[in-house]
């Protein structure tokens, strides 16, 4: 698939962008990629790194060190960190830089926005989002976590579990309930920071995937969190939680799609080169048609994308877009990783190859951010059906 064959929303300056973006990456994040996944581990130096590259404040308004920018730009970052070939190092700077602190110019007030916002561009301070809990994830409206009002701070009490950069972060934006029996309109968010007394960061929970990635369990007992850590409005938490969701859902298929195209350009290579009863097993009709069926997947993945990707940019309703979009990318991710891994024999079994990795670190897609049982359900009631 030649690159100039294919439609985008990109322009002169992202793709001028998009060159720095891959160069930086594939220089200094994606050579110390078997170390950080056989440690199940990535230091936080990263961060840092990508701090000093703008890579964090990318969506950030510039007056807090940002570069305020707009989704076509943060897509393009997005599209080049899956060169990391790392889902786990992935997920963990994109959840700080494109999710957490975005979150945090959106709806934090002027002083959470010097406190947290410059530190975290820099990549210094490492943010985290706690929704989902050991009894609720996709029945985000079922959680336990609570928050009681005394006086001058919230008592915090609860768990959650799932979270990514959850061991490391320096603060996490905790969605709770602050009035249970208000319904939709009794949640709030909490930022919670490291060190709070009854805040415990469990240690990286062993996955499939995303080896190098810290997801961990969080506990509160009775933490005391300034009531001036409260972001937004008291009972706005849930409301919040959901209004960048369209934007967070595009992100892992936009990621699903690059990373699929790479899994894609390896796999073409190996086919040619690698001989079988005295031809390159790519050019038994079989195979040929495996790297087609591939191949139209991902651009028809791709095209869905950009379609989502354009009217997020117009600021046009594209929930049913965006489910559409990251449903069909997982089932192709998928569909590619199993494909790719077959095409590469007994080798795509083995550590040292790639498509081994992405094999298992592409299978997240399905149940991250909105699972697609729970995706189908929201198109199909857009749908009316
Ligand atoms: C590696 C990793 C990183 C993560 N990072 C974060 C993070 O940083 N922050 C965070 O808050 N969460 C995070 N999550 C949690 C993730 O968002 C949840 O796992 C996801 O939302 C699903 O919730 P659950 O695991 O509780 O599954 P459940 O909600 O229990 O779902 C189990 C199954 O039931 C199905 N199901 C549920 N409801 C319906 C329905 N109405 N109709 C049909 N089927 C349904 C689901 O589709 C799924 O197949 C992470 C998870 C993983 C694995």
């Amino acid at each position: 698939m030649g690159e100039k064959f294919l439609l985008t929303p990109f322009g002169e300056e992202h793709e001028i962008f998009r060159r720095q973006c891959r160069r930086f990456v594939e220089k200094e994040l994606a050579p110390h990629v078997m170390e950080w996944e056989k440690k199940q581990d990535f230091p936080d130096e990263v961060f840092r790194r990508v701090g000093e590259m703008g890579l964090h404040g990318i969506l950030i308004p510039e007056e807090y060190g940002g570069s305020e920018g707009d989704y076509l730009m943060a897509s393009v970052w997005v599209e080049e960190s899956t060169r990391i070939r790392s889902g786990g190092v992935e997920a963990g700077i994109g959840m700080h830089g494109l999710i957490v602190l975005p979150a945090i110019a959106k709806f934090g007030n002027e002083d959470q926005k010097k406190k947290f916002l410059p530190p975290g561009v820099k990549g210094e301070k490492i943010g985290a989002l706690g929704l989902t809990e050991p009894i609720a994830g996709s029945d985000l409206a079922n959680i336990r976590t609570v928050a009681k009002r005394e006086g001058d701070h919230y008592l915090l009490n609860g768990s959650k579990t799932f979270i990514t950069n959850g061991s490391r972060a320096d603060f996490v934006l905790v969605l709770c309930k602050t009035s249970p029996e208000a319904g939709y309109k009794g949640f709030s968010t909490l930022i919670v920071e490291k060190g709070m007394a009854g805040f415990t960061q469990g240690k990286p929970l062993e996955k499939l995937g995303w080896h190098a990635g810290d997801t961990a369990e969080l506990t509160f007992e009775n933490v005391a969190v300034p009531a001036g850590n409260r972001l937004g409005e008291e009972g706005s938490g849930f409301y919040n939680s959901m209004a960048n969701l369209e934007w967070e859902r595009l992100i892992m298929a936009l990621g699903t799609v690059c990373s699929a195209q790479l899994a894609f350009e390896r796999t073409k290579t190996y086919v040619l080169q690698r001989e079988a009863f005295g031809r390159p097993i790519g050019r038994f009709q079989v195979n040929r048609h495996k790297m087609v069926d591939m191949a139209m997947e991902i651009e028809a993945a791709r095209q869905l994308n950009y379609h989502a990707l354009r009217k997020l940019m117009n600021k046009e309703p594209c929930a049913i877009e965006v489910s559409m979009a990251k449903v069909f990318a997982s089932r192709m991710g998928d569909f590619v990783a199993t494909t790719c891994l077959q095409l590469h024999g007994g080798y795509g079994y083995m550590r040292e190859y790639e498509i081994e990795r992405f094999f298992r670190d592409v299978r997240i897609n399905a149940i991250g951010g909105g699972t697609s049982e729970v995706l189908k359900e929201i198109v199909g009631r857009l749908m009316g059906i």
